[in-house]
């Protein structure tokens, strides 16, 4: 048993739905900019590639509940994605077998610092600010491939407070599962407990204290957040 010098950090992962088995979570890979109807709402290049980055592992609120307001921002915005789970990886992953790397699929909410992101992006900045904060990345359960086969469309919803703000299909990523693994995959080795979230549809907005937020994709386990009180 070895001896830590000071406390060590808590162990991240997710559950999985009809298991006792846990997954257990590396890193939480995020594409940016991955439904057209979204990146025209923020006045983005539909021709651009997608943007690849990472939120810290201890950023990860295992089932949703209840969030703290963020330190730091005064604007907070939803996100709802598709998250998928790794069970396996490796660099230059064809995209003919990526799906063989997918453990299974869960919902969850890329929270975002949306009043720091423009300037981020004006100034050259690291998006760590405005993506990269605590209790920026609530999943749900994890439902395995076994379970649901491979996931190509399927309806996705987000509602604050029971109203309708995102609702889209997961047919309509532009960059396509199987493609994002590929593509993720040339620049990093990906590894056993790798979680990617592939991206919002349209409808992102600002959410306060005491909002409750309801997050799903068919055949998935929806996720509820409740917005608390602000951090610290
Ligand atoms: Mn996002």
């Amino acid at each position: 048993m070895k001896a830590y010098a000071v406390e060590p950090p808590a162990e991240s992962y997710l559950d999985i739905v009809g298991s006792d088995e846990k997954f257990p979570v590396r890193r939480i890979y995020c594409i940016g900019k991955n439904y057209l109807a979204h990146i025209i709402e923020m006045n983005a290049d539909e021709r651009d590639p997608p943007v690849v980055f990472m939120k810290p592992r201890d950023a990860l609120v295992r089932n949703g509940g209840e969030i703290p307001y963020p330190v730091f921002t005064k604007n907070l915005h939803y996100e709802c994605e598709l998250v998928v789970a790794l069970k396996s990886g490796g660099y230059n992953i064809p995209e003919f077998e990526a799906s063989k790397h997918i453990f299974g699929y869960a919902v969850g909410l890329d929270m975002t610092r949306r009043d720091h992101q423009a300037g981020a992006l004006a100034n050259g900045l690291p998006w760590e600010v405005t993506k990269a904060f605590d209790h920026s990345a609530p999943v749900g359960p994890v439902t395995s491939i076994e379970e649901i086969g491979i996931v190509n469309s399927g309806h996705m919803s987000l509602k604050v407070n029971g109203e309708t703000r995102q609702s889209a299909d997961i047919s309509m990523l532009i960059w396509k599962i199987d493609e994002i693994i590929a593509k993720l995959s040339e620049q990093y080795e990906l590894r056993p407990g790798d979680i990617i979230m592939t991206g919002t549809p349209a409808g992102v907005g600002a959410v306060t204290q005491g909002d409750v937020l309801d997050c799903s994709v068919d055949g998935l386990r929806p996720m509820q957040v409740r917005i608390g009180d602000r951090a610290a």
